[in-house]
Order: structure tokens, then sequence, then C-alpha cells
């Protein structure tokens, strides 16, 4: 069983490369829900709704939505004048509604998600770190708001002044994420933004400790590629959170948690076995290769014989 921690994008490729390579029963995402928001009625869980689309190979070539998605719900509503500025696709909404439902219902996140998961006929598991809400809340302009709100509204323009997780105090890792980390033989911390992707899920109290006890090791996937982020705001959140830029502020931002971590550069004093490839997993079949070479780089450190020569 291979547990994969991811946000929605550089974790959710690579979440997609492990499908190919260990199959869906030995498959368990652990996705982040701090970004999830309450919108047009129903609750949007953008992070695990990106990773089953991955998962399902439904992805729009955006990067995210379901690919061939209709628009006539954001089109009647701009007609109404009501304010569209999440966008969501007809295919997109109606899996918010399948969730939204079940919470109605009283069935929690995980649950909720879990039939989203069924509707896309996806077999691996997709798990939300908790069944709490947490929300993240950005600060700049001397101003809290939602993140979707930063992201989307405010394009991630302003500088980023403060961060909150409002409700982590509440919140506790799920009995299946505890499981699926127990269970592991690898748990691997995807390419995905450490500070609001990643953050999140290491802050849910009770979930740093579960991974420092598993018996499987923890592996990070760099979100760098040749010195940069591929996409979105993981720069600007890293230098805010004190983070240097590229594999060495990865290794900083997880201390205490990795056994091994996989980047494209080679670091003059690691502290810890690195496993340097190419980590742009761009199409299908170099999503599989980082997969593969994540995995054989972890049952290297399982036994004790860490592999840590250069690989291309
Ligand atoms: P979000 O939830 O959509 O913001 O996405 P994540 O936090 O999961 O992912 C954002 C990160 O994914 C960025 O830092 C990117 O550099 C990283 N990323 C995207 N594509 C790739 C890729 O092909 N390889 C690697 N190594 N990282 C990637």
């Amino acid at each position: 069983m291979i547990a994969v921690l991811a946000g929605g994008t550089g974790g959710a490729k690579l979440a997609r490369g492990m499908l190919d390579v260990v199959g869906a029963a030995e498959l368990t995402v652990i996705a982040n829900t701090a970004d999830d928001v309450e919108i047009y009625g129903v609750h949007v869980s953008p992070d695990p709704d990106l990773i089953t689309y991955w998962l399902a190979d439904r992805i729009d070539s955006r990067g995210f939505g379901i690919a061939g998605d209709t628009w006539h719900l954001m089109d009647a509503l701009e007609d109404a004048g009501h304010p569209t500025w999440f966008r969501l696709g007809d295919r997109d909404l109606a899996m918010c509604l399948i969730r939204t439902e079940h919470l109605r219902a009283g069935a929690r996140l995980t649950d909720a998600h879990g039939h989203v998961v069924r509707a896309m006929r996806v077999d691996a598991r997709v798990l939300p770190m908790s069944d709490e809400p947490v929300r993240t809340e950005v600060r700049a302009e001397g101003r809290s708001r939602p993140f979707q709100e930063f992201m989307i509204v405010d394009r991630a323009a302003a500088r980023i002044e403060g961060l909150e997780l409002r409700g982590i105090d509440q919140a506790r890792p799920t009995p299946e994420v505890l499981e699926a980390i127990a269970g592991a033989e690898a748990i691997v911390i995807g390419p995905s933004n450490p500070v609001i992707s990643i953050g999140p899920i290491l802050a849910v109290p009770g979930m740093r400790d579960a991974l420092r006890a598993a018996a499987a090791p923890v592996v990070a996937v760099s979100p760098f590629v040749g010195g940069r982020t591929v996409k979105g705001p993981t720069e600007p959140f890293m230098a805010f959170a004190g983070l240097e830029r590229g594999a060495t502020g990865i290794v900083a931002a997880y201390e205490g948690l990795l056994d091994g971590l996989v980047c494209d550069e080679r670091l003059a004093d690691p502290g810890l076995p690195v496993c340097v490839a190419d980590t742009l997993m761009d199409d299908p079949a170099s999503r599989r290769s980082v997969a593969e070479t994540t995995l054989s780089f972890a049952a290297g450190l399982a036994r004790g014989r860490p592999e840590t020569e250069a690989r291309h």
C-alpha cells in the first residue's frame, strides 16, 4: 500500500503516475481540504476533486475541472447578474452536488467524497485529510480573505502578510488516513505547495506523529523543476514562510519528517538521502517514471540501502 500526500496539481500528477505503477487497490491519496469552499449552495473540495479527476483521466487541460465540461449553469448565473468569480463547469458542479447531498444527510466528508470518487469510476482511495472543516485564510494588503478569493479574485498578486488555518485545532486525521499511514509500505509527499497544500495536511494535530510513527519511509518529491516551480504561487508562499527557493527549502519545510528526497538538483549538504532525477511530469510516461523512481528509492530506504546515485 502506498500513501501519497497531495494538493491538486503536482501531487495529483504524481498520484496518477502511481496508479499506473501500483494499481488502484494499492493506492491511497491523502488530500488537502483547507482550500474547500462553500459556494452556489454546494461544498467544493478543489484538491480532492482534482486528484479524483486526474485518477479518472478526466482532468481538463487547464489543470482543473473536468475535460469537455459545459458552462450552462455559470452562463445562467451570469445572465441573472449573480457573481461567478468561482467558475465551476456543469459536470464539476454535479460532483459537488453529490458530495453536498451526502454531507447534508449527515455523512462525514470522507464518505461524501467517496461518493464522488465512485461517481468518477475511480477505484483508488482519495481521502480528505480530516472530516472537520479547515480553511486557509490569506492576509494581504492589511486584510484577511479566504484562500480561493486570494487566488482567483486577487490573482495571488498581493504580497502575503499572513496565513491562518481556521479550524485546524479542532481537526483530526480520520481513521482512514491513520490506517493508510500506518499500513503503508511507502509514504510519499507529492510535489505540491509545501506551505498551502501539504502544510495544512501536516498541521492537522496528530498527523506528524502518525507519519513519524509509521514503519514506512517518508519520501518527498520536490515541486521545483530546473530551479523554478511549474505552476501556481508556491514560490511566494515559500518566501512568506521563510523557506529558500528550491529543494533545500523543501527539506527545511519537512524537517523532522523525511527519510529521503527526490529532486532534480544536486545539493551540497542535504543531510538526508537524495535521489536526483528528472521530476517534470508533463505526459503519462514521465508521470509513471517519476512514480517508479520515487517508489524504488523508497524501497531502498526501507531496506536500509538508500539509492543516492544520480539517475536520468
Ligand atoms: P494546487 O493545490 O493546485 O495549488 O497544487 P499543488 O500544491 O498540488 O501543486 C503545485 C505545485 O505543483 C507547484 O509548486 C508546481 O511546481 C508543482 N508541479 C506541477 N507540475 C509538476 C511536475 O510536473 N513536476 C514537479 N516536480 N512538480 C510539479
